[in-house]
């Protein structure tokens, strides 16, 4: 049996509903922000109970621009995980900022222990990252946030519709960074990301810099940049968002019949489930004794695992003017050594996830 990562092919299957939506699009010629894109983020705010959402040209750029609209000065600090997705760092650096790494927990977000003290007088925001469908402990980021003066500006890029105590990830700091990109919770078809806040004044300066700080036609107010969401995008996203309720109940179905059927096997361990919190499950992570051969069995079967992320980025060529050294964040590199992923979305079937759930007793049944 062969079973796929990617359920891109089966979520777009029957796309005429789309493309209706795209001709009509093209009559227009409204391919630069315009209607579409406005109903989309109304659709987009509406969903997630947030005043705004700001439409722009993919995840990345989402945490770029709440970043860049904070004016860090070079030197200045933003707080993050060790064991995050390259764009988290690669937009802290493009505004000029240093990242400064804490480690993370088992549930693969920010060791909020660790946060306190890695303030500094130079620290300009802190950057959790909701990592694999799960959210970092807010109540407890926020707390520390707000006693030290610090905005937070959430990575949700993996966590579209993640929930705590009836709060959705992205809407507990001054700003949130979503993307669908293809392999999100929702996916379009290319790049796009969504910038969410209850801020007026925020709202108006993103605006500004996703479109060159253009104030209207002919008046600039700040520099800027070109991201603006893709109309045809736009299009798409409308389309998908409607599903995301069905998106995550399916995901979250999933995981649990996977819970079932791993848990109790020796030599797994299967993250901590926190009652409080709807986790959306990009992936479905564990962490497995001989990873490798697993991992190995696993693609031997047809089955597409996947390592989230077997190099932690703190110990990646680009970073290393940062100055780290392997050991300096200890639980990322357990998790690096030991996590293994599978597919959890929406399409997978019951004959799949038992394929699945059967292969991995086989490879530690023997033992
Ligand atoms: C995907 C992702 C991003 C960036 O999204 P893009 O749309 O690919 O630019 C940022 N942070 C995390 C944690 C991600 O998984």
């Amino acid at each position: 049996m062969h079973v796929r990562y990617s359920p891109l092919p089966e979520q777009y299957a029957d796309p005429e509903e789309i493309f209706d939506e795209l001709r009509a699009l093209v009559k227009t010629g409204d391919f630069t922000l315009g209607k579409v894109v406005s109903e989309f983020e109304a659709d987009f705010a509406a969903m997630l109970g947030v005043k705004h959402a700001i439409g722009v040209g993919s995840g990345t750029d989402a945490l770029k621009i709440p970043l860049k609209a904070l004016e860090p000065e070079p030197g200045d600090e933003v707080i993050t995980t060790a064991n995050t997705f390259w764009a988290t760092v690669g937009a802290i650096c493009e505004t000029g900022a240093k990242p400064v790494f804490i480690d993370c927990d088992d549930s693969f977000c920010m060791d909020v222990n660790q946060l306190a003290s890695a303030i500094t007088p130079r620290t300009k925001a802190i950057m959790p990252v909701h990592l694999t469908g799960d959210i970092s402990d807010m109540a407890s980021i926020t707390e520390i946030a707000d006693r030290h003066g610090v905005p937070v500006i959430e990575d949700a890029c993996q966590s579209l519709y993640a929930e705590v105590d009836g709060q959705y990830a992205g809407s507990f700091g001054v700003a949130g960074a979503f993307s669908m990109h293809p392999l999100k919770i929702i996916n379009v078809w290319g790049d796009a990301g969504v910038i969410v806040t209850n801020d007026d004044e925020l709202n108006r300066k993103y605006r500004l810099l996703r479109n060159h700080g253009l104030r209207n036609r002919d008046e600039m107010e700040i520099l800027g940049y070109n991201s603006r969401l893709d109309s045809v995008q736009a299009v798409v996203g409308k389309w998908i968002l409607r599903q995301l309720p069905d998106i995550v109940n399916k995901r979250a179905q999933n995981a649990a019949y996977y819970d079932a059927g791993l848990d109790g096997i020796p030599g797994i361990r299967l993250p901590a489930r926190n009652p409080g919190v709807k986790h959306v499950y990009l992936f479905y992570p564990f962490l497995a004794e001989r990873r490798e051969e697993l991992y190995r069995h696993c693609i031997d079967a047809g089955i597409e695992a996947k390592i989230h992320y077997p190099l932690p980025l703190y110990l990646q060529d680009a970073l290393r003017f940062l100055g780290h050294k392997a050991g300096d964040f200890p639980v990322t590199d357990r998790h690096a050594n030991s996590i293994i992923s599978l597919p959890v979305d929406q399409h997978m079937t019951r004959e799949a996830m038992d394929f699945v759930i059967d292969t991995i007793k086989s490879f530690y049944g023997g033992n």
